[in-house]
């Protein structure tokens, strides 16, 4: 069928069960599906083998799970062939292998645009290549709360190397038009897609993106921790030192001085996350079954009402558009202060929100803010989830005024 049962998609995840539970931090992490547990146990339970170096059957083994989920992300993202597709760490350890790698080839002067509200892991790594090499890093500014990416003509130069941006802001949800970046960033810079957000709302298409690069993480879309996905062009891909060296990754070693392979094997050296990798098929698998289309409008309904109910509350400043795309609801009490107090309020009764700068520090400088609150919605929540949020911020306001009502230095009662 082409609707979505949102009952029977919660009805997979064991973690939701306890009706009491009110999981509203899917930005930093889903729950997963008992698909994705059971093809983790799965491959623990049949015994287990290090990939590509022996030659016994769990190897080969190992080597199969690793292989036939290369390939079906190159397919999920629509990637030219399985070979674009490099098993990292997590989307931080893709980015960090991106601009040491990239950052090798540029020159002093040489410039890297980011905008204002990359991710800490979209932006720290460029600062160090930026440190260590001369390089200037150039911010692509918002404009009522979106990127104005317009504004990407007037920051590119014929010392333009580089161009990464996040497809989805993991604090406000906003996602900028990646068509057209595309159109205004020449082909002679890198463009970067950090896709850790955007990858669980959307279907991705590399080549229709136009990208070089993109990463993302397998824990924010069901899948297990610990295993991120660097896509890259071929080409561009084999002209990149690699971030780490080791075994698994050598054509030919020298006492003195080694060769390493192409890509992907290039990039992944050490012993593989065979496991995270079995999970992660799954969770390819489970995310193909459900209709993105009905999934994005059932999120975004939640995401409208919980905005619509938090607007009502007067001591409440929202942040985030009603309709992004991401299902994000970012809000802050007038007294900035107060916010995480009001998030152990909000975890007392179930409800998990994150408090804080969301990794996003240049953001919130840029907004006045020290700290925000952010509500982000996954397919499994559901009216009820957003009701147990409006009324729980409506009973810690009103618990508020009341402690305000009560002075503190009035005498104590005998
Ligand atoms: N970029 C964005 C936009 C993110 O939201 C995150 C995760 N919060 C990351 C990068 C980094 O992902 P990870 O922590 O899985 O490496």
């Amino acid at each position: 069928s082409n609707t979505f049962d949102a009952a029977q998609f919660k009805a997979q995840f064991p973690a939701l069960k306890n009706q009491a539970v009110h999981y509203l931090d899917n930005a930093a992490t889903t729950q997963k599906p008992s698909v994705v547990i059971e093809a983790i146990r799965h491959y623990y339970q049949n015994g287990v083998g290090n990939a590509h170096r022996g030659s016994h059957r769990y190897s080969r083994d190992a080597t199969k799970v690793i292989e036939s989920c290369r390939q079906s992300t190159a397919d999920f993202i629509n990637a030219e062939h399985s070979d674009n597709i490099v098993f990292t760490q997590s989307c931080t350890a893709a980015l960090n292998t991106l601009a040491k790698g990239i950052g090798e080839q540029l020159q002093a002067g040489d410039e890297i645009i980011l905008s204002l509200l990359e991710h800490h892991a979209n932006l720290l790594p460029w600062q160090e290549v930026a440190k260590n090499k001369g390089l200037v890093l150039k911010f692509l500014p918002l404009h009522n709360g979106e990127l104005d990416i317009d504004q990407l003509k007037t920051l590119i130069t014929d010392n333009t190397r580089v161009v990464s941006l996040s497809a989805c802001s993991n604090t406000l949800g906003c996602a900028p038009d990646l068509h057209q970046a595309r159109q205004i960033i020449p082909e002679s810079c890198v463009f970067v897609v950090d896709a850790a957000q955007h990858i669980a709302h959307n279907t991705v298409d590399v080549q229709q993106i136009g990208c070089d690069f993109l990463c993302f993480s397998a824990h924010k879309m069901y899948g297990p921790e610990g295993l991120g996905v660097l896509y890259g062009k071929r080409s561009k891909l084999n002209k990149l030192t690699p971030l780490l060296t080791g075994g698994g990754m050598i054509q030919q070693v020298g006492l003195e001085e080694s060769s390493y392979l192409e890509a992907p094997h290039r990039f992944e050296a050490g012993s593989p996350a065979t496991a995270a990798i079995a999970g992660f098929q799954a969770a390819l698998d489970f995310f193909g079954q459900w209709p993105l289309e009905h999934i994005k409008h059932h999120k975004q309904t939640l995401c409208h009402h919980a905005h619509q109910g938090l607007k009502q509350l007067n001591e409440i400043q929202l942040f985030s558009d009603p309709h992004n795309p991401a299902g994000i609801v970012c809000f802050s009490l007038q007294e900035q202060e107060l916010n995480i107090e009001l998030a152990d309020f909000l975890d007392r009764h179930g409800i998990s929100v994150r408090q804080g700068h969301h990794c996003t520090q240049p953001l919130l400088q840029s907004m006045n803010q020290s700290s925000l609150l952010r509500a982000s919605i996954a397919p499994y929540n559901t009216r009820e989830d957003m009701d147990a949020l409006l009324r729980a911020c409506e009973a810690f306001l009103q618990n508020q005024k009341h402690i305000k009502q009560t002075p503190s230095d009035a005498p104590a009662k005998k």
